[in-house]
Parts: structure tokens; C-alpha cells; sequence
């Protein structure tokens, strides 16, 4: 079976956080495999709200702006109290060790858990079982990375109707010849995988820039990546701030985008004036039309070969099952998604949430 890939977006806002959004915080799940990437102040909440669960092991830092790390103290505290005992390792970019650590020791008693610090510089990675986590070098006017989620080539397809053609019998001998392996069969003819199966396939790669201004790095890295997560913290009018602030509008995120030949664009980081968000969104659809916004609650299966990316809002539900106004207001904000398929379930981040999250 395929493993899922999924995001969800738990802090939109840039900088402080607003009504509707939180400061920054994306929880990346791959079969089994939880990772927080940044987690802004008020981050274990949103992992409540959105049904996400505690059960990451991974809480990858892109830079030590407030913005990014200080939800780090609290949730460890509420970990603590729940009585956790799994690890959890911070990772943060060169340099942070020594803030991380202030971090986590931060608010008095011992924690029930081990909470090892490490650095990951451009170029380092974290692995994983058939993926790995990458940190490349972003432009944020101070050490700063992004993650991009990198997944190993897959096996090519297997030609089923073929098999049977030749004579193969169906069962173990189908799964070696995927492998790679020749077989000879009882009768003796000897029948070679290559025959059998299509070149490999790309495995997925969701890229996630943090903070930064239009980077070289971040075209290089998000070449054909499925899912590109960039900030977008200012719209055009902007643009001199976001570039004294080494930031990005939504239209050079989008040019990056289109650059780098992504399937999907996702801009978070919003500034906190609601027509900037307008604007920028605007701006960057002009350039790259599948653009989306990010929002609090957006979740994000990331599909295999030519499958869309499908889309969850939980936002959007919450807003639409309360009724009334807020109803008719959650169809326009929903509307801002282009593609939003809105399901009535919980998405598995949340399954996985109450199943693991709790007492564990
Ligand atoms: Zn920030
Ligand atoms: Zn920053």
C-alpha cells in the first residue's frame, strides 16, 4: 500500500497572530511518521483543535524568529502533564542549539521525556523509511533553512495483463519479478522483470520554505515538487518592506512557483491585514493560477503521479455546519480555495490524533 502524505496547517499568520489565524506551525504526517515543522506560541492548541494529536516526534525549527519557536515551552509542559514518555527531538538551523534548549528547559519541573537538540544545516537530512527530511539554505537576513520532504523513487508499474499473457502464475512470483527480479518458471522459460515493469517513478516531494525573501535555493529545491508551501507575508504595494524584512509578496512566490514547474503553490505567513491577503492572492494567481491561501485547518493529501492534490478545510466545515451567516461567509472563504473539495470527516492526521494522541 502507498503511504499518505499529508499537511496540515495549524499557524497561517506572519508575524503576530490574528482572530483566524495562528502564528507558524505545519504538521507533516507520513505513514506513521509525525513531524512539527516551526511552532509558534499557541501551536499545542491548534494541535487539539484540529484533532492533530501529540504524537510527533520531530520538531524541526526554520529560524529563531518568536514567531516560529516559542510555542516550544508549552507544549513540552502539556506533554509533561500527560505524563508522555516517547522523545521528542528539536532540530533547529546552525547555531540554535543553545536558544532551543533555553526553550525547552524553560518553566521549572523535569520533563517526563527525553528532548535532545540538534542542529540541520543546508544540506543536512533528517531519514526516514523511504523519505528523507532535507534543510536547504533560505534568504531571511539571519541563519535561516527550509524543509523540503523528500520521498525515494518508487518501483515502476507492474504490467498485470502481461504477466498473465506470459503464463505467470499469479501470487509471489509477481511481487519478485516488481522487484526487479528475473524468474523462471516451472516450465522452464525464464521471464525478465525489465519486460515487466515500467521505468521508476518519482517518489513525492513537499517543499516548505519558513521565512524568506525570493530564493535561488528554494526554485532549485522545489523543482517539480508536488507541493510547494512558500510564505507569502506582503502583496505587492509592499514589496520595499518585504524586501527590507527579507520577505516575499505572493506574486514573486508565484514566479518561483511557476519557475520551478509545481504541481501545487500554497502561500501561508499572511500578513495580518485581511486585504493584503486579498491582494497578494490576487497578485499571485495572475502568475500561477492554482495558487491558494493558506488557513488555519487547511489539510493537504499529497497525491501520487498524476493525482491532484486533495484538500480538506476544516475551517470551512466548522464555519459551514454552524449555520446561518456564518454559513453563507464559510461558502465565499471557501470559495478563495480553487480547488477546495470540502469532506465531511475527519482527516487522518485526526484519526491518527485520537487514536494516538492521547495517553500515549
Ligand atoms: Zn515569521
Ligand atoms: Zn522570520
Amino acid at each position: 500500500m502507498e503511504a499518505v502524505l499529508r499537511v496540515m496547517f495549524l499557524g497561517t499568520a506572519s508575524a503576530c497572530p490574528t482572530v483566524s489565524r495562528n502564528v507558524s506551525g505545519l504538521a507533516v504526517s507520513r505513514k506513521g511518521r509525525h513531524f512539527l515543522f516551526d511552532c509558534g506560541e499557541g501551536t499545542q492548541r491548534q494541535m487539539m483543535k484540529y484533532g492533530v494529536g501529540f504524537s510527533a516526534g520531530d520538531i524541526l525549527i526554520t529560524h529563531l524568529h518568536a514567531d516560529h519557536y516559542l510555542g516550544i515551552p508549552g507544549l513540552l509542559r502539556t506533554l509533561t502533564l500527560q505524563g508522555r514518555q516517547q522523545p521528542i527531538t528539536l532540530w533547529g538551523p546552525p547555531g540554535s542549539s543553545s536558544v532551543l534548549r533555553d526553550a525547552r528547559d524553560l518553566g521549572g519541573d523535569r520533563l517526563s521525556f527525553d528532548v535532545p537538540v540538534r542542529e540541520l544545516g543546508p544540506g543536512d537530512a533528517i531519514e526516514g523509511d523511504g523519505f528523507r527530511i532535507e534543510a536547504f539554505e533560505t534568504d531571511h537576513g539571519k541563519v535561516s533553512v527550509g524543509f523540503a520532504l523528500v520521498e525515494e523513487d518508487r518501483s515502476g508499474r507492474f504490467n498485470v495483463e502481461l504477466a498473465r499473457e506470459l503464463g505467470v502464475p499469479e501470487g509471489p512470483l509477481f511481487a519478485r519479478l516488481h522487484s526487479g527480479e528475473d524468474v523462471v518458471l516451472d516450465d522452464g522459460r525464464k521471464i525478465e522483470s525489465a519486460e515487466l515493469v515500467g521505468p521508476r517513478r518519482p517518489g513525492r516531494r513537499v517543499v516548505y520554505t519558513g521565512d524568506t525573501a525570493p530564493c535561488d535555493r528554494v526554485a532549485e529545491v522545489a523543482v517539480g515538487a508536488d507541493l510547494l508551501i512558500h510564505e507569502a507575508t506582503f502583496g505587492s504595494s509592499d514589496r520595499r518592506r518585504a524586501r527590507e524584512t527579507r520577505h516575499s509578496t505572493g506574486a514573486q512566490a508565484a514566479r518561483l512557483a511557476v519557475r520551478a514547474g509545481v504541481k501545487d503553490l500554497v502561500l501561508t505567513h499572511i500578513s495580518a491585514r485581511q486585504r493584503g491577503a486579498r491582494d497578494l492572492l490576487a497578485e499571485a494567481r495572475a502568475v500561477f493560477p492554482r495558487a491558494r491561501l493558506a488557513r488555519d485547518g487547511l489539510e493537504i493529501q499529497v497525491g501520487l503521479d498524476d493525482e491532484e492534490n486533495r484538500t480538506t478545510d476544516a475551517h470551512a466545515r466548522d464555519r459551514a455546519t454552524a449555520g446561518g451567516g456564518a454559513g453563507a461567509s464559510a461558502v465565499q472563504e471557501a470559495g478563495d480555495q480553487a480547488d477546495v473539495r470540502t469532506r465531511q470527516r475527519p482527516g487522518l492526521l485526526g484519526r491518527l490524533g485520537g487514536r494516538l494522541g492521547a495517553g500515549h
